[in-house]
């Protein structure tokens, strides 16, 4: 799957994608992450992408027309991504987005903002609007990469072991089970007796009763979507 961002800062992606499972993905070509730097669509000898408000008011505002440009390039070589406008206005990103989106077989186009924002007429050039939560950070890129990683972790072939995603926090709107490793006791705390039982069939059933409960006492909206979504 390729995922393209615009930005104005494409080496902010180095290193987070270097190594570990989405490096992975990127080396075997299960993943192409395409950086398109903003820059050179600027406008004039220097490059121009940003401006004062109209109205007035603090900071600058990203222009239209050098993100306009970028867009059409890369959709005219690449058609059919689903383009996506990385904003703190946007639709919350969260577990079941992640999967729309990893359905998106041509790939995605994330476009990360900067300064105070965007100017509003690019909204009517993208798909989508994403924001990955009430909060404001100063640029679209970590935004961007909160959704590479998570979508990519998705698709096929990237994870090792693909059973875990089944299990994972929010698969199935609910948190996932306590999770306990070597040594059996530590500073007076111990692992459940049942997970060294051996017993399949009782652990699938503690974990199973473990996530319930851990997300009825953290988050109890996911039980009610839990059960929405079942009809
Ligand atoms: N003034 C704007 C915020 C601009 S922040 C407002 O109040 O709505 C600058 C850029 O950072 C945005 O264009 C967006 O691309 C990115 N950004 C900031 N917070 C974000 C969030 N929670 N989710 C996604 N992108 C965000």
């Amino acid at each position: 799957m390729q995922f393209h961002v615009i930005t104005l800062f494409p080496e902010m992606f180095e290193s987070p994608f270097r190594g570990g499972m989405i490096g992975r993905a990127i080396e075997q070509g299960i993943i192409e992450l395409h950086l398109h730097p903003l820059r050179p669509f600027g406008l004039g000898n220097y490059r121009q992408v940003d401006d004062a408000p109209y109205g007035g008011g603090s900071g600058m505002v990203m222009r239209p027309e050098p993100i306009a440009a970028a867009i059409d390039d890369i959709t005219g070589k690449h058609p059919g991504l689903w383009k996506i406008l990385m904003s703190p206005q946007g639709e919350v990103f969260d577990h079941a987005v992640a999967r729309r989106l990893a359905a998106k077989t041509d790939g995605l186009l994330l476009i990360a903002g900067r300064y105070e924002g965007i100017d509003e007429r690019v909204r009517s050039f993208v798909d989508q609007e994403l924001s990955i939560g009430d909060y404001v950070l100063s640029g679209g890129e970590l935004p961007a990469m909160v959704v590479i990683e998570t979508v990519g972790r998705l698709l096929a072939g990237v994870l090792g072991n693909p059973e875990s995603l089944k299990e994972e926090s929010f698969a199935s709107n609910l948190l996932e089970y306590p999770q306990y490793t070597r040594p059996e006791e530590f500073r007076g705390i111990s692992v459940p007796e049942v997970l060294l039982s051996g017993d399949h069939g009782k652990v699938r059933e503690w974990r199973e009763a473990e996530a319930k409960k851990r997300t009825a006492r953290r988050r109890p909206e996911l039980l009610q979507s839990r059960k929405s979504s079942r009809g």
